[in-house]
C-alpha cells in the first residue's frame, strides 16, 4: 500500500453525480472536479472528493473519513449477518410476477 501524500487537484466541469471518495455522500452536479488519480491494491482508482469535504478543511476530513469508514464497517457487518439466512423466490416466480404485473 502506497502511504504517501496524495494531491487532490481542481478540474473540469463534473456533469453527472458522483460518490464522494472520503465521506461516501453523493455529489450534485459540480462545477468544479476535485479529483486524484492514485494506484490502490486492487489498481487504478480515483480519488473523487465533494464540495462539502472540501469546505470542511484538512482539519475535519480526518474525522470525515473515519465516519464513512465507520458507515462501511456497519454496512459489512449486516451483509455478513445476511450470509445463510436470504430466502429468494425463484428466477421463474420473478418472471412471472413481472408478466402478472404487466397485465395489471
Ligand atoms: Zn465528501
Amino acid at each position: 500500500m502506497n502511504t504517501g501524500m496524495i494531491k487532490i487537484e481542481l478540474g473540469n466541469v463534473m456533469g453527472f453525480r458522483q460518490r464522494c471518495t472520503l465521506c461516501g455522500s453523493m455529489t450534485e452536479k459540480c462545477e468544479v472536479q476535485a479529483t486524484a488519480h492514485v494506484t490502490a491494491d486492487f489498481g487504478p482508482c480515483i480519488i473523487r472528493v465533494c464540495p462539502e469535504c472540501i469546505k470542511a478543511g484538512p482539519d475535519m476530513i480526518e474525522w470525515r473519513i473515519r465516519k464513512a469508514i465507520a458507515s462501511h464497517e456497519s454496512w459489512i457487518a449486516f451483509l455478513q449477518s445476511l450470509i445463510g439466512r436470504v430466502e429468494l423466490p425463484t428466477f421463474a416466480e420473478w418472471q412471472a410476477h413481472g408478466k402478472m404485473l404487466s397485465h395489471q
